[in-house]
């Protein structure tokens, strides 16, 4: 496939890479601690079901996901692995009943429209949620102060659900500088937890780390990790980059190339302008549209047209992106990559000042999924 000619844009997904990462990523894990991935966002943007395929033939014990719809997805695409479902609406009980996904219940609020629902519902097997508890994110979950509240809204429903797991999630295992504030959530969690458990008199699946965290607290692993953008091979915290594999590799054609000359412009608002010398323009298949970003305009973006680094010209448009390619060795047709191996997707976001989770999920669900 490597050496097959490409027509237009595309998304090449090396699934041995993700397999390399996940073992990778095992390797750090004590034997017993299960793993979730989550596979949100169109799996990191690397498509609808395909990565849960191949997690669910790694024996990955969780995925995860942030609403009903993605879940019902992947079932209907035949994942087995159970799921967890962030960000669930109330109104999506029922169907993540049907299709056997977990809610992460983090509210007060949410827990009540469960009670509601619950005493409406004959199906006799125990409700499988999740708990989500906030030890500082402070982004979702239940308060320590909340918990007599909970555990008496629990209490009242205890034989209609069952808490398979808990988590909470770390602000910011990614720096040096959060270290003490992760520990004290770290810390604040398993407090937290252990009055969980005396109150259901069992014991639940407890995790708390991401990518970031598995790599800086191993012995917060407890039960469970949950493992993101680390599965795509973007190096978190001080990981040695051999460690890990470029999964995604995002690719155009050159669909034209045009000779300039001083004084003539390119593209909407004339903003690339031809100055001094001559210049080689070829125009690319990809825009804004397509999740390249418009910030990659007049020169901040990069791209590699055999080998070589070539600028973005102008502004980028819709669905095309034109390049300086002055001097280089190019044809139309030839094929330009966006990122991947040559250009890792950290360089582009720090082109424009994101994170690379933004770059792996903006790639819109019109650039077609090529796996090898
Ligand atoms: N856990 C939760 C609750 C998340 O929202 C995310 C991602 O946003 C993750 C884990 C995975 O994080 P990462 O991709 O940094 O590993």
């Amino acid at each position: 496939l490597l050496q097959r000619k490409i027509h237009s844009t595309q998304l090449e997904i090396n699934l041995d890479a993700v397999v390399h990462n996940l073992m990778f990523y095992r390797s750090l894990l004590k034997p017993k601690t299960k793993i979730m991935v989550m596979v949100k966002a169109l799996g990191y943007g690397s498509g609808k079901h395909e990565l849960a395929h191949t997690l669910q033939y790694h024996l990955v014990d969780y995925l995860g996901v942030a609403f009903a719809d993605e879940g019902v997805e992947l079932r209907e695409n035949g994942i087995r692995t159970p799921i967890m479902v962030l960000t669930p609406s109330p109104d999506s009980f029922e169907t993540m009943r049907m299709h056997d996904l977990e809610p992460e219940i983090y509210n007060i609020e949410m827990l009540q429209a469960l009670e509601d629902y619950l005493s409406e519902d004959a199906n006799e097997k125990p409700f499988a949620i999740q708990l989500n508890f906030d030890t500082g994110m402070h982004r979702l979950g239940f308060n320590e102060d909340e918990m007599d509240l909970l555990f008496n809204t629990l209490n009242r429903i205890k034989n209609k659900i069952k808490v398979t797991g808990v988590f909470t999630h770390l602000a910011g295992a990614d720096e040096d500088i959060h270290d003490q504030y992760s520990k004290n959530q770290i810390a604040l969690f398993k407090k937290m937890t252990k009055q969980l458990e005396a109150q259901l008199g069992y014991s639940v699946i407890k995790h708390c780390l991401n990518s970031a965290g598995i790599v800086r607290y191993p012995d917060a692993q407890m039960n469970m990790v949950r493992l993101g953008i680390g599965l795509h091979g973007v190096e978190v915290n001080d990981l040695k980059q051999e460690d890990l594999q470029p999964v995604s590799t995002l690719k155009t054609v050159i669909a034209q190339i045009k000779h300039m000359k001083p004084g003539e412009t390119v593209g909407y608002g004339r903003k690339g302008v031809v100055e001094q010398k001559e210049k080689k323009i070829a125009t690319i298949g990809i825009g804004y549209a397509d999740g390249f970003n418009r910030k990659f305009s007049n020169g901040i973006g990069k791209v590699i047209v055999n080998g070589k680094q070539a600028p973005v010209i102008g502004n980028v448009c819709m669905d095309m992106t034109m390049i300086d390619i002055t001097g280089m060795k190019a044809e139309v047709g030839d094929e330009v990559v966006i990122f991947g191996k040559e250009r890792p997707i950290t360089q582009l976001a720090k082109d424009i000042e994101t994170i690379p989770y933004e770059i792996l999920t903006s790639v819109s669900s019109r650039v077609k999924r090529v796996y090898y």
